[in-house]
């Protein structure tokens, strides 16, 4: 992509409202646009972004054999009456009409839809168990939207549905899902702790909120801080291989503040090893039993003739708010780097053109037409612009590698710069392997 004909409404100045980094940031490269409160427009920098995000929670849910499915933004009252959640719910869901007067609702969540829709055809334990997801809008209308993409009131989601015949099957289920989760937030580039979330009247410890750290989070944490030593690696991914993870995850004290105890923390926790700072919450899972299979009766045959309502447990990961996470965790000193997985292209030819000269030019766009043929993704900044406008502009981009044709370039090596790494010397096919490989 010419950097010249992108549409990247890039912004001068920090916009007065944006008051976290991630916002500022997002406004500035024209990678998302209000067009009302706590409602926003993707532009293509930040759709690109949200899309490769996207692509990994879908690789990780479709792994441990969970089945994609769409559902719609626009739901029946009906069944939320029936759940009983229609009243409860309050005012962050935005209640319709349609034309014949029908109550309906912008979905803030799934459990009752996938319910009604799995109640309809399972009838027997055989076909237990299911990992039902989508990846999709959700509305919330939240008291207080802010920090962008962070807290708004239309967001991407998703949101996944297991379905078991009792609790230790749901266990594994939960299992499952809860290694999926760390796979997907490391894959991003992100250390995501696991942290014990309330699990409603259920009780039990099958609640996790996955929660990264950043001073701008909304949630208050209280850890050991020798839990994000915890290599996932080590672990197959097997339901006891699992069991041991979350076993050592629950050796190091780390909550949130609605969990906290002050008490606990100190008499757990040595002093130096006490972490209390803030953090972005980026995923939950949650199991509930038959909270809504049984006001929905969605029940199935056991194989002695019984029926049971199924179990379940639902799975969220906020898709656009972990751009703005990201962010968060990734933008330093000013400059930002995108993780390799997500960059929104791979590689950034950075040329000082010269008006009476055309030689870089020439160098940059063969450059250029070589890596692109090579499958790189590459944006090539054909701007006039002075050099060092180029770099600060690149800085809040984010692009993790760049090649320089400044004064410093010869013949046929080019400058080739890892963002706050090192600048080497090399050759288009060496910086082609480079890049394949880290691709790979
Ligand atoms: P929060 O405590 O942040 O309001 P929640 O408990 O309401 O989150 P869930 O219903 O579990 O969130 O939704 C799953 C995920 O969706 C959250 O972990 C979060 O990443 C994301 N999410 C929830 N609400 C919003 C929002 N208003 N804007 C952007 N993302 C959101
Ligand atoms: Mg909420």
């Amino acid at each position: 992509m010419y950097l010249s004909k992108l549409f990247i409404p890039l912004l001068k100045e920090t916009p007065s409202e944006a008051k976290i980094k991630s916002h500022q940031l997002m406004l500035r490269t024209g990678m998302i646009k209000q067009s009302s409160t706590g409602i926003y427009s993707w532009l293509p920098l930040g759709f690109k972004i949200m899309k490769k995000i996207e692509k990994i929670v879908r690789e990780e849910q479709n792994h441990i054999g969970a089945q994609e499915l769409l559902m719609p933004t626009i739901q029946s009252a009906n069944i939320w009456k029936e759940s009983g959640r229609y009243d409860d719910y309050g005012e962050e869901m935005l209640r319709i009409k349609d034309r014949q007067g029908r109550e309906m609702l912008y979905g803030p969540t799934n459990e009752e839809l996938i319910t009604e829709i799995f109640r309809a055809s399972v009838k027997s334990y055989k076909s237990l168990p299911q990992l039902l997801y989508h990846i999709q809008w959700k509305f919330r209308d939240e008291l207080r939207p802010r920090f962008g993409v962070m807290r708004c009131k239309e967001f991407f989601m998703k949101d996944a549905y297991s379905f078991d015949v009792n609790d230790v099957e749901a266990g594994k289920s939960y299992n499952k899902m809860f290694f999926a989760y760390l796979k997907t937030f490391k894959r991003l580039g992100l250390t995501a702790i696991p942290m014990r979330a309330e699990t409603g009247p259920i009780g039990g410890d099958l609640s996790h909120e996955f929660v990264i750290l950043a001073e701008t989070g909304e949630s208050k944490i209280y850890s050991d801080k020798r839990i994000f030593d915890t290599d996932i690696s080590k672990y197959t991914g097997d339901d006891d291989s699992i069991n041991e993870l979350r076993k050592k995850y629950g050796e190091f004290y780390s909550v949130t503040d609605e969990k906290f105890n002050k008490e606990d923390f100190e008499k757990k926790v040595k002093k130096e090893n006490q972490l209390v700072t803030k953090g972005i919450e980026v995923g939950h899972i949650f199991y509930f039993g038959d909270k809504y299979s049984k006001p929905l009766k969605c029940a199935v045959d056991l194989q002695d003739g019984k029926k049971v309502y199924v179990k379940m447990g639902s799975y969220g990961i906020g898709v656009s708010r972990l751009v703005a996470a990201i962010i968060e965790a990734k933008f330093i000193n000013n400059v930002m780097k995108w993780p390799n997985s997500v960059t929104p292209y791979e590689v950034a030819i950075i040329p000082s053109l010269q008006k009476n000269d055309k030689s870089n030019y020439t160098k940059a766009e063969k450059a250029y037409n070589f890596l692109k043929k090579n499958n790189i993704d590459v944006i090539f900044d054909d701007t006039d612009e002075h050099l060092s406008a180029k770099f600060k502009k690149f800085d809040l981009i984010g692009i993790p590698y760049q090649i320089i044709l400044g004064s410093k370039s010869t013949h046929d090596k080019f400058e080739f710069k890892e963002v706050n790494g090192k600048t080497e010397s090399l050759t288009l096919e060496e910086i082609k392997n480079k890049l394949t490989n880290i691709k790979n």
